[in-house]
């Protein structure tokens, strides 16, 4: 029988991750694992979809009752992958996606080296500013920020199993889907 995946995605921000995951997402064999953070909803986002938005103290209470699989903060807010958007799912014969940061991905390679680790990276540093700057959502200071913080993420990315480069969004959802196809007829998968 084929094993399901667990497939934990990181990439740094204004790489075209949301896009990318959005149109594999629209297979409903994947589960997306939604997280929770103690960080405000930005408009528009819903609890319960787009994360569990919790308190500090609730954040804090669930990791005392060892409820997350892996969390990190970052920039200054807590978040962390349940155990009931996982392991459950995995059960239910669902693909599950985890779209989380390099440190928590980090604590998932040695949790879960069974786990498929893709990296979303942008073609060059300077085609993310100009995407930021295009973008035109930030301030020049924030834009500076999020490139240093990329720099950061991007050294993480030899540790992942896969690359995807996101420079034509058709070809970057083509490669994810290889990876995921290719994976699912490993002999280790297929017991
Ligand atoms: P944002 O606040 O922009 O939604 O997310 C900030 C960062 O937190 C992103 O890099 C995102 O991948 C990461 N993140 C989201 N959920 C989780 C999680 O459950 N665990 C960890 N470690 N990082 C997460």
């Amino acid at each position: 029988m084929r094993k399901n995946l667990l497939i934990v995605v990181s990439a740094p921000s204004g790489c075209g991750k949301g896009t990318i995951l959005s149109e594999i997402l629209k297979d409903d064999n994947y589960h997306f694992s939604v997280s929770a953070t103690t960080r405000q909803p930005r408009d528009g986002e819903v609890n319960g979809v787009n994360y569990h938005f919790l308190s500090r103290e609730e954040f804090e209470r669930r990791v005392e009752n060892d409820e997350f699989v892996e969390h990190a903060e970052y920039c200054g807010n807590y978040y962390g992958t349940l155990k009931s958007e996982t392991d459950q799912q995995l059960e239910k014969g669902k693909d599950v996606i985890l779209e989380i940061e390099v440190n928590g991905a980090s604590q998932m390679m040695k949790l879960r080296p069974d786990a498929v680790f893709i990296f979303i990276a942008p073609p060059s540093i300077a085609e993310l500013e100009r995407r930021l700057h295009k973008r035109g959502t930030e301030k020049e200071d924030v834009i500076k920020e999020r490139v240093a913080q990329a720099e950061r993420e991007l050294s993480y990315a030899p540790k992942y199993d896969y690359i995807v480069v996101n420079d034509a969004l058709e070809d970057a959802v083509d490669d994810f889907k290889a990876i995921i196809r290719a994976e699912k007829c490993r002999t280790d998968k297929n017991k």
